[in-house]
């Protein structure tokens, strides 16, 4: 029957092996549109993901091959979109594990991978980009059959780049992966992988209709929150947006219910038919958790209001942001903003000027920590500045992940150096061939905030990668640190810190600090202090009069450059009594380990 001709994969793979080329390669190799239609990566439909070059909004394209439909689901390809990935593979039965012949398996590889063999997924092994001279074929079947316990001759060679394998791929999707199992005269389930937010439709719900049906007027209802909709829509991705009369078990599709707001469509819930709604929702819901938080303000033109107004705009179009208004002694009326992960905060911070054209000041990012405190309450800390009275503290505990790094033996020293500067404890070491190794540590997530990536990366010359995930709460040594101007603290620069490594950052972080603060008619003291104890400080010297005389005296058009510099550099200033203080300010705690 129907189901026979249906399949549903992803491709899953380690950042840059290659899965946007070969999808994009699936689709024009089945006709799905002609070349000459094709962007140039057409799953990296944000302009902000083209130019990053990755992935983040998944989206699914229903392939004709032969007499099969099959279904290409995306997945992110950045850790701080794990949970999506999770719910794109639990929509399908199969899927195509990307490694790059020239590099090997990877940190994300085997993280994706994992994920993929708990959904009981076939796993087909592709090794990619075999037209590149350095292709080591052997070495990753090897790798293929020790590392991943998979059957090496099952590996397809291909390259998405130069069209090699192109329909061994799609043969094998058809006879490897398992068609969907569904009962369409059951009660409609369908599984929200992804959404999105169309000022036409409204927010879209990409699905995979697990049992039932779905088409315009069912109403239907979101298992998680009750809410009911009319569906106004139906219909797939070819890739273009093509309507459908339904969508019955075992298919992936969209579904447009006139929805205002993103996040009553969150990924992972389940669509029901509110009329004869199924007994129990799809498993695996989870709702979005911020893991790291930080102050956005207005700055320049922008008003808190419209701050506020872009902020409720983007979040229509982003569930996993979260913001709440705050308000800063020194930095004025802003928002707490919740973020998945420090790539999320840097996206939204990037839409909300581009798009939505404010000017703001960013806070450093910190994770939450949790205060347990002497009468035995706790308390969320999510901003820093909110730490009780140390008095009153019993303890503090502060989140970990597991970070599993993938590196050429050589680099194994420099790593554990690394990581033990990170207070990283290592769980495991594993040779995963002759020269890879694969290490597995905890380190607290706010060590990893302070660039540890491009630390690591500086370490092994680009040849470690890196992958982690969230573990639990742990006790830590910590301690608050303020920064004052002044004499004057400034409460949105404060941070909490490990007590061993307080006096180094503190020395770096002033010393940091003097160099990004512009020079003003008087001189800045900048301090580092823990509770009434300076532990370090640095000044900006003021400017010299003759600078100021050259300015003031000079001709006019020099006048008026400087005047429109000086507006330009106001954007990214903020105000803090005399002072101003640049954006670099802000964030120079991330550079100070
Ligand atoms: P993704 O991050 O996994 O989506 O990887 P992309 O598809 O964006 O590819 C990353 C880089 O590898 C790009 O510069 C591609 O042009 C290149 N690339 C992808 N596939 C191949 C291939 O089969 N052969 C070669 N030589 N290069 C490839
Ligand atoms: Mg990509």
């Amino acid at each position: 029957e129907r189901l026979k001709y249906i399949r549903n994969f992803s491709i899953i793979a380690h950042v840059d092996h290659g899965k946007s080329t070969l999808a994009d390669r699936l689709i024009e190799f089945t006709g799905a549109i002609e070349k000459r239609e094709m962007k140039e990566q057409l799953l990296d439909t944000l302009d902000i993901e083209r130019e990053r070059g990755i992935t983040i909004k998944l989206q699914a394209v229903r392939l004709k091959y032969k007499d099969y439909i099959l279904h290409l689901i995306d997945t992110p390809g950045h850790v701080d979109f794990g949970y999506e990935v999770s719910r794109s593979l639990a929509a399908c039965e199969g899927a195509l594990l990307l490694i790059d012949a020239t590099q090997g398996i990877e940190a994300q590889t085997i993280a994706t991978f994992w994920q993929a063999l708990n959904l009981n997924l076939e796993i087909i092994p592709v090794i990619n980009k075999v037209d590149l001279p350095s292709a080591d074929v052997e070495r990753i079947k090897r790798q293929i059959a020790d590392v991943l316990g998979l059957d090496p001759e099952g590996a397809i060679l291909a390259s998405g780049k130069a069209g090699i394998g192109i329909k061994e791929i799609l043969d094998a999707i058809v006879e490897r992966i398992p068609p969907p199992k569904g009962d369409e005269d059951k009660p409609l389930k369908a599984l929200i992988f992804d959404s999105y937010y169309d000022p036409y439709r409204g927010a879209v719900a990409f699905v995979r209709v697990i049992d039932g049906k779905v088409s315009v007027g069912t109403r239907i209802k979101l298992f998680s929150t009750g809410k009911e909709f009319e569906v106004t829509e139906v219909g797939a991705q070819t890739p273009k947006m093509e309507k459908l009369e339904e969508l019955r078990a075992g298919d992936v599709g969209y579904i447009a219910a006139a929805i205002k707001d993103v996040r009553d469509i969150r990924v992972g819930d389940t669509i029901t038919d509110a009329k004869k709604p199924a007994d129990e929702p799809i498993e695996g819901f989870r709702p979005a958790k911020p893991m790291v938080y930080a102050g956005l303000y207005p700055t320049g033109n922008t008003t808190f209001e419209d701050l506020r107004d872009a902020l409720e705009k983007y979040s229509i179009n982003d569930a996993a942001i979260t913001y709440e208004v705050e308000s800063s002694p020194a930095l004025g009326l802003g928002f707490r903003c919740g973020f998945l992960g420090l790539l999320h905060l840097e996206i939204v911070q990037e839409r909300l000027e581009r798009e939505y054209g404010v000017e703001l000041i960013t806070t450093a990012p910190n994770v939450i920590y949790k205060v347990i405190t002497k009468k035995g309450e706790e308390i969320e800390i999510r901003n820093p500045s909110e730490l009780p009275d140390p008095t009153k503290i019993d303890k503090i505990l502060e989140p970990y992940i597991e970070a599993s790094i993938i590196t050429p033996s050589e680099y194994v020293g420099a790593i554990m150096q690394l990581v033990q500067e990170k207070r990283g404890i290592q769980k495991s070491f594993e040779y995963l061939d002759q020269k890879t190794v694969l290490l597995r540590y905890e380190i607290p997530m706010g060590e990893v905030l302070f660039d540890f990536h491009d630390k690591l990366k500086t370490a092994t010359r680009g040849y470690a990668s890196f992958d982690y995930e969230f573990v639990g709460y742990k006790e830590g040594d910590l301690v608050k640190m303020d920064i004052l101007i002044n004499d004057e603290p400034v409460d949105a620069l404060s941070f909490i810190v490990h007590k061993d490594k307080a006096y180094r950052i503190g020395r770096n972080i002033v010393d940091k600090m003097k160099e990004v603060i512009p020079r003003q008619l008087f001189e800045v003291k900048i301090q580092a202090a823990i509770g009434s104890k300076v532990i370090a400080s640095s000044k900006v010297p003021a400017l010299r009069r003759d600078v100021l005389a050259k300015c003031y005296g000079g001709d006019i058009t020099r006048k008026k450059k400087l005047l429109e510099k000086q507006k330009e550099g106001k954007k990214r200033m903020k105000q803090f009594g005399k002072v101003e203080l640049p954006q670099e300010a802000f964030l120079s705690i991330l550079k100070a380990d």
